[in-house]
């Protein structure tokens, strides 16, 4: 079964509504996919919606941004109950706390001499997820960038001078919120973080994301046997967002191993 577990809609930072990311995946003639919107499963519903009666199976997914000392751990949390009350308060308090951090960035970047207006950042992100692309989407508007890199590279970017931190919640926390959410956690784009592994693994961290769009398919491999060692499933996903977001593969565009759904179906089961 092809399957792409990783992708943003316009429900957080991603160009694709959830119900377009649908379609693609079908013609695409793909089996499974996940919609993994930072912080929200605000889409989720729309997508189910938009694969009923069709071959194609939505994971409900999530990707949770938390921080380490210094570094970004990225959480997915997959066949996540989307309803589950305590689960899209949390979110819900997440997202609030980004619209006021995207006005503290917009704030420096005023100091800086590159007035944003809130509302235009605001009606780019539309209902979603806001996050520093949109910030930047509004920059190149203006002409003070000519790429979402460069806006991240000079301004926004975790070193750059406009750069405000999200909320503040630990890998280890996120990891938790999705188990009480019966979602099976899985550590994303782990290059970085593997010294993690020991700490999200005794929480009962389930996936590693081997198989990646943006690295290359000896670190996939690599990634494969850290998983392995560790006891975690394998898992993949392109992180697509649409395109000119985030260099990325297109959706489907990746090899995943073919196992990998049913063995997260297998682990979901069991825990039911
Ligand atoms: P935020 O969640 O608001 O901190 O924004 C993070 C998002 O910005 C990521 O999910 C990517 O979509 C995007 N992003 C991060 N770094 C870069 C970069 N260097 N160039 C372009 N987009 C980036
Ligand atoms: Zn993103
Ligand atoms: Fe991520
Ligand atoms: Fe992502």
């Amino acid at each position: 079964m092809r399957c792409d577990l990783h992708l943003h809609s316009t429900v957080s930072d991603g160009a694709y509504s959830p119900s377009q990311l649908v379609k693609m995946a079908l013609v695409k003639g793909l089996g499974a996919i996940s919609l993994t919107d930072h912080d929200s499963t605000e889409g989720i519903d729309l997508a189910l919606q938009a694969s009923r009666g069709t071959p194609l199976e939505v994971i409900p997914g999530v990707e949770i941004s938390a921080e380490a000392g210094s570094l970004e751990a990225h959480i997915l949390g997959y066949y996540i109950d989307h309803h589950h009350k305590p689960l899209l308060e949390r979110l819900r308090a997440i997202r609030d706390f980004r619209r006021h951090r995207a006005w503290k960035m917009i704030d420096r970047l005023n100091d800086l001499g590159m007035p944003l207006s809130r509302e235009r950042v605001a009606e780019i992100a539309g209902e979603g997820s806001i996050g520093r692309p949109h910030i930047a989407r509004a920059m190149m508007e203006k002409g003070y960038v000519s790429s979402t890199s460069e806006a991240f590279v000079n301004y926004i970017g975790r070193n750059g001078p406009a750069y405000v931190p999200r909320y503040k919640i630990t890998p280890l926390e996120a990891t938790q919120m999705i188990l009480e959410s019966a979602g099976l956690p899985v550590l994303a784009h782990p290059l970085e973080v593997l010294g993690l592994l020991p700490e999200l693994v005794a929480a009962g961290l389930v996936g590693l994301e081997a198989y990646y769009g943006q690295y290359s398919p000896e670190q996939c491999q690599d990634l494969a046997r850290w998983a392995k060692e560790y006891g975690l499933i394998a898992t993949g996903g392109s992180d697509y967002h649409g395109k000119g977001i985030l260099e990325t593969p297109d959706l489907g565009e990746l090899w995943i191993p073919e196992e990998v759904v049913p063995q997260l179906q297998a682990l979901k089961r069991s825990r039911a």
